[in-house]
């Protein structure tokens, strides 16, 4: 049997680090085991689905590089939802209810004040058919819930281990909502089982579902994959994310924060495991790398700063042709391989590129503070052409002539050539210049 896997979120919002992380244990788990990675979009909520997060789920998978290999979509599938819940009816696990919210919330604060779990009464499996009919006569529409077994449901979770749940312990979920649109709670397990999902990775607020869906699986015939709920992602204080979404978003990471895909691959597909986080440049070694069985009890807590300090390490290492499209949609079309190795080592985000590319290509305002200096420096300067050798000669000849070393050799000409007292190696910067800049830089000129 090949492993199957679904990533299945509602299109209610924008994609976060905590959502984006299941969909990547998802895809690693699924490459790893050569098995499928199913993107479905659970939209059946549809006053809060929305086309243009649909969109953006499947723009930031892409920009991830977390490809479907199939793709679903519930709100195409309410047919077979009304065939499986048709069944359900005729086999009794599907009961009418007539309750409002205002006498279900009654019934929950009565039995919490008498300290009592607030588990549905079951009062409407009581009702005749004269009672029903009286109900409806009324105006009242029924919403229907499950009968569930009163026995125990167990299984063996991949993160977990062995999860126990009393059926009796739950309440009888409803599963068609009064105007007779199935609920999530039935409508992912009719998918699950119909698209032969053998392996279902979610968030750990799902371990409730999970023991009322198994008893779903059974009762529609499926075969009940196996679980793995991982814990969530909290913030560096231990609080929920769900706070800070907006700025967690993927979208905003990418277009504001400046973090490059794969420093949040490294780091997601790590956090919360018993791997050390290290800046990998593809999905490949993460796949490599990944173990479902490394991924802990304990909650993973999400920084930031170590994103963006990731992000930096991976920008050091990444090669020219990994970023020139980025660079280009920073207007740096002309940037090359010998421009980015010159300023990588500087960079935490991409966008950075543009300060070090206006030192190398358009006029700066040195800081020439040291005028004499400066123009026995100049009178050094050797012909063109430069390469990365060209700073060291230079450097060398002018500390012989001034018999100057150090910080009190290399400052001032830092200074004069980029108008700044930190940057990128100068040996890197100097043949990106040119000697003609150089020139007028050292004499003082914005050049
Ligand atoms: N749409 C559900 C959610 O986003 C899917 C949960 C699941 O993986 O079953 O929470």
């Amino acid at each position: 049997m090949s492993v199957a896997v679904r990533f299945a979120p509602s299109p209610t919002g924008l994609l976060h680090v905590g959502n984006v992380r299941l969909a990547l244990v998802n895809w690693l788990f699924a490459r790893k085991a050569g098995g499928n990675f199913l993107l479905r979009l659970d939209d059946t909520d549809e006053e809060r689905s929305k086309p243009e997060y649909a969109e953006g789920i499947e723009r930031d998978l892409t920009w991830l590089g977390l490809t479907w290999d199939r793709f679903a979509r519930e709100s195409d599938r309410y047919g077979r939802y009304d065939e499986v819940a048709a069944a359900l009816k005729a086999a009794g696990r599907l009961y009418p209810c007539y309750e409002t919210p205002e006498e279900l919330n009654l019934k929950r604060a009565s039995l919490v004040s008498q300290g009592r779990p607030p588990i549905y009464d079951r009062a409407a499996l009581r009702l005749n058919d004269a009672d029903r009919a009286r109900l409806e006569s009324e105006g009242r529409k029924p919403h229907w819930r499950f009968r569930l077994e009163h026995a125990p449901v167990e299984w063996t979770d991949l993160v977990r281990g062995p999860v126990h749940f009393e059926g009796s312990a739950l309440s009888d979920p409803v599963l068609i909502r009064e105007d007779g649109r199935p609920l999530y709670t039935l409508t992912s397990v009719v998918d699950d089982a119909d698209l032969a999902i053998t392996h279902v990775i979610r968030g750990e607020d799902h371990v409730a579902n999970t023991a009322v869906q198994i008893q779903i699986f059974q009762a529609v015939g499926g075969a009940v994959p196996v679980f793995a709920h991982l814990p969530l992602l909290t913030d560096a204080a231990g609080q929920g994310l769900s706070k800070r979404l907006g700025s967690l978003s993927v979208a905003s990471l990418r277009e504001e924060e400046g973090i490059e895909p794969m420093a949040l691959a490294s780091l997601l597909a790590k956090l919360g495991t018993s791997d050390a986080i290290e800046p990998r440049l593809t999905l490949d070694e993460l796949v490599a790398e990944f173990e479902i069985a490394k991924v802990s009890r304990a909650t993973p807590k999400f920084d930031p700063e170590e994103l963006l300090r990731l992000n930096a390490r991976i920008l050091h290492l990444l090669p020219f042709e990994r970023v020139a499209g980025e660079l280009a949609a920073l207007g740096l079309a002309e940037a090359d391989a010998a421009f980015w190795e010159a300023v990588r080592p500087n960079l935490s985000r991409v966008a950075e590129a543009r300060d070090w590319w206006a030192v190398t290509h358009a006029p700066v305002a040195p800081v020439a503070d040291d005028p004499a200096f400066l123009a026995e420096a100049a009178a050094l300067l050797p012909e063109e052409p430069w390469d990365l050798s060209t700073w060291g000669a230079w450097t060398g000849a002018v500390k012989a002539k001034t018999g100057r070393k150090g910080k009190d050799l290399f400052l001032p000409l830092r200074r004069a050539l980029t108008g700044r007292d930190h940057g990128p190696e100068l040996k890197n910067l100097l043949p990106l210049i040119g000697r003609s800049r150089a020139r007028k830089r050292l004499a003082g000129e914005t050049a």
